[in-house]
């Protein structure tokens, strides 16, 4: 215990040219749950020493996208930006003790021969003659440093145990390596995950569709279920289960259920996970993400929190079954919110044509009126025992009253809309 070697410390290091995307947030969520997992230190670095392509706009996407994720650094961000005094220094240092050389204005590093092997923590061992390798730039002649000299020399600064990273940077890692000889320092272990590919099996890009993970948001996908999605995106748990909270993820993750083979990302399986969680989420949970969609749509009013909240939670609980994404609590809402409704030509020609049946759900309105109580189990015996009467099916009565109730031939089960909806508001529609 205590001890700094023991110390497991991880690092997330995007470079801010662009928004944060889905393999960036997987890379990020599985070093968050290693240093979780091994009460370590989650450190966010900014690799933004490419000024060009780096901007202020996109490091704040990243930032907000881990935090709505709920990827919470220990330490950081450090922004490479404002450390570049030290990747100078460090790779004067190194041309001093003969690691690396001038070269038209710019430093390189002298390859040395021999081979470099290591054990990644995913793909195993890997060993490259350092004869394919050339004497790459370390400073170039601008004096900015490139990658391969920004992130070791932070790497080790520091002090990071374990690099866990997308596998396009399994190409990078001898170069790496050699550095870390070079400035005698001690290896980090290296994790590198399985790339992400869409369903055709190619990288997983913009035409498979959205890519960035705060598009997700906009899509109405909670965090907890992107975040879900994302953990099992090449690494298993070496059971069936899928549904993980925070702690069951954090208590099963670790490096050796992580899969070489390259991951599918499958947009049904991240549907499937919203409807899960928006089925399951703590009732105040979910209201937090849906008062904006309401806001949205312009259903919103201060009561639902307040004098409404027990008949707004009878609501978001009624709607919880068939909800897909966010917007579909406030989409299948309006016939509750909204006092005007919308009535869909196709619904009303197929069941509200007939003329008797109109009569027939004028009446049934009297009955709903007179009712001692208007509960679910006093409105659906009122209109069986009506439509027994009328020697009609129950189903004629029910589809018309659900059109006449709701303008849709699809809504939830009709007694606990008109439960939920309140005799008035019923009796005023059923006598349409
Ligand atoms: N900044 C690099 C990237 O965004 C990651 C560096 C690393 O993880 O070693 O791809």
């Amino acid at each position: 215990m205590n001890q700094p070697s023991s110390q497991v410390r991880v690092r997330f290091a995007p470079s801010p040219t662009g928004y944060l995307h889905v393999g960036g947030a997987r890379t990020a969520l599985f070093d968050w749950l290693f240093a979780r997992k091994r009460n370590g230190t989650f450190i966010l670095r900014i690799e933004d020493t490419d000024v060009e392509r780096s901007s202020e706009d996109m490091t704040r996407g990243i930032l907000e996208a881990m935090t709505w994720l709920g990827l919470h650094w220990d330490e950081g961000p450090y922004y490479q930006s404002k450390r570049l005094d030290f990747y100078r220094e460090t790779a004067q240092r190194l041309v001093k003790e003969g690691h690396a050389y001038q070269d038209e204005g710019a430093i390189r590093f002298r390859v040395p021969e021999g081979k470099v092997t290591y054990d990644d923590a995913v793909f195993g061992e890997i060993t490259v003659e350092t004869d394919t390798i050339e004497n790459f730039v370390l400073l170039r002649s601008d004096s900015n440093p490139t990658y391969h000299l920004s992130v070791v020399v932070d790497d080790i600064d520091m002090r990071i145990s374990h690099v866990i990273r997308g596998a396009d940077h399994i190409s990078n890692t001898p170069k790496q390596i050699l550095l870390y000889r070079a400035l005698g320092a001690s290896l980090p272990v290296f994790a590198h995950l399985p790339l992400i590919l869409g369903p055709d099996k190619t990288r997983l890009s913009k035409r498979h569709g959205a890519t960035s993970v705060m598009a997700y948001q906009d899509e109405g996908i909670v965090p907890e279920a992107l975040r879900n999605f994302l953990a099992l995106l090449g690494w298993a748990p070496g059971t069936d289960q899928e549904l993980f909270n925070d702690e069951e993820l954090i208590h099963a993750f670790s490096l050796q259920g992580i899969s070489k083979a390259n991951a599918v990302f499958n947009q049904d399986k991240l549907a499937w996970f919203n409807a899960q969680y928006l089925s399951r989420l703590e009732h105040e949970k979910l209201v937090r993400y849906l008062k904006p969609e309401f806001i949205k749509a312009g259903l919103w009013r201060d009561s639902l929190e307040k004098e409404e909240s027990a008949w707004f939670k009878s609501l978001i609980d009624l709607l919880r079954p068939r909800a897909r994404v966010l917007q579909d609590f406030p989409r299948q809402s309006c016939l509750f919110l909204d006092p005007n409704i919308e009535y869909d030509p196709a619904a009303v020609e197929k069941f509200l044509k007939d003329p008797k049946i109109k009569e027939h759900l004028q009446a049934l309105a009297s009955r709903l009126e007179s009712l001692p109580e208007f509960t679910l189990q006093s409105t659906e015996a009122a209109v069986r025992g009506f439509a027994d009467e009328l020697g009609i099916k129950a189903g004629a009565l029910i589809n018309a009253s659900r059109v006449a109730l709701t303008g849709q031939s699809v809504a939830p089960g009709i007694f606990d809309v008109m439960t939920l909806m309140g005799r008035e508001k019923t009796v005023a529609r059923l006598r349409i």
